[in-house]
């Protein structure tokens, strides 16, 4: 099964030098892609077989694949970092691997085998490895794998047909205008997740019950929203796609604990790490909102932040809803989050020592 070898088949149309170069210089997220897509098939009574780099453009489906009605589908998000001496490496690739078979099993997709994802990233760089930025401003590629049920049929069960695809966009700061705090909207009218329901898989319905909520927050000055838990709306769970850490000031952090609710971030788990090198206690566990809004209130809690692949570590400013505006308009971002972020980013950028052994070179 894992000795799938991929076939290349290079884009004999390139977006010439010079294009590439302009897009490079100010890449807007998720708005260019790469020369090349990867694409490996699964059927049920073959697996996993036709591992092919081709050329990146649309996928020709027939009106009646699974995916466009049942939506089942999952995803990931992982970066490609170019560091000083020119070499690509990709940040805890075997922890997405096992989350996008984690989020497989939830959406009863076939699991592709760790060792296919990670050589996938490794086949795409091969052939795009120009796409990669130069390390200014932040500026990366970004992977989005992602798997769908690909056979054409309305009955109502698991996909016999599935399609593995990555497919990369370069990038720069996923908020534009620089590392200043982002309003959040809280959402009182909608939850992304329920009980034993989807929560914890990266699947394209958690995001589609995202987006209501934030246009409520567009409209509102909000570029985020929180989520709270679906059934008391009393605890904070995290936001649309990024999770919640809670600063205090005796030195603790907290962050929602990882209850079935919540997408198993690697950005989470790796500033939970970050966090208790540096000697802070870290604590998993049920959040309030009662408690963050006191905690702001009477200054117990200091610093808020969101983290995630795409926007990596993000001072949070004022928490909104339709009821209530919690903490100052405008604050400087906590100097907690600010140093984990330098860490972090160091380390993906190859600037800061590597002590966990996070980093994984594709080439
Ligand atoms: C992807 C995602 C995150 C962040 O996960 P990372 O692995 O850190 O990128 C957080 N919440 C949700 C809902 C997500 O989909």
């Amino acid at each position: 099964m894992s000795d799938l070898t991929f076939e290349i088949q290079r884009n004999p149309n390139p977006k010439p030098d010079a294009e590439r170069e302009a897009i490079l210089e100010n890449p807007v997220f998720g708005a260019n892609l790469t020369d090349h897509q990867v694409v490996v098939t699964w059927e049920k009574d073959k697996g996993w077989h036709s591992a092919q780099v081709v050329p990146y453009g649309p996928i020709l489906m027939d009106p009646s694949a699974a995916v466009l009605h049942y939506g089942q589908e999952i995803f990931e998000g992982i970066k490609a970092y170019r560091h000083a001496d020119g070499s690509i490496w990709t940040f805890r690739p075997t922890a997405n691997a096992e989350r996008l078979q984690r989020s497989a099993r939830r959406m009863a997709l076939p699991e592709v085998p760790v060792e296919v994802f990670v050589e996938s990233l490794r086949k795409l760089i091969e052939v795009d490895h120009a796409w990669v930025p130069q390390p200014v401003n932040e500026k990366t590629l970004y992977f989005r794998p992602f798997e769908i049920a690909a056979e054409n049929f309305l009955g109502v069960r698991a996909a016999h047909r599935a399609e593995y695809r990555v497919i990369a966009s370069p990038v720069g700061p996923y908020f534009t205008g620089g590392v200043k705090p982002v309003s959040i909207w809280i959402a009182l009218d909608s939850a992304r997740a329920g009980r034993h329901g989807t929560g914890e898989a990266k699947t394209g319905g958690n995001y589609a019950a995202s987006l209501q909520a934030q246009n409520e927050g567009y409209e509102n000055g909000c570029s985020q929203v929180m989520f709270l838990d679906a059934e008391s709306a009393t605890y904070i769970e995290e936001l649309g796609g990024m999770n919640l850490f809670f600063v205090y000031s005796d030195g603790h952090v907290a962050t929602p604990a990882l209850d079935g609710t919540i997408l198993h971030g690697i950005t989470r788990d790796s500033v939970v790490t970050l966090l208790r090198d540096r000697g802070h206690e870290v604590q998993e566990r049920k959040i309030t909102l009662d408690e963050v809004r006191d905690g702001v209130k009477h200054g117990h809690i200091t610093e808020i932040f969101a983290c995630g692949t795409a926007a990596v570590i993000t001072p949070i400013g004022q928490l909104k809803s339709r009821v209530e505006t919690i903490g100052d308009a405008d604050p400087a971002p906590g100097e907690l989050t600010v140093s984990l972020r330098e860490e972090l980013t160091g380390i993906q950028y190859g600037t800061v020592e590597d002590r966990h052994n996070w980093m994984v070179k594709l080439r």
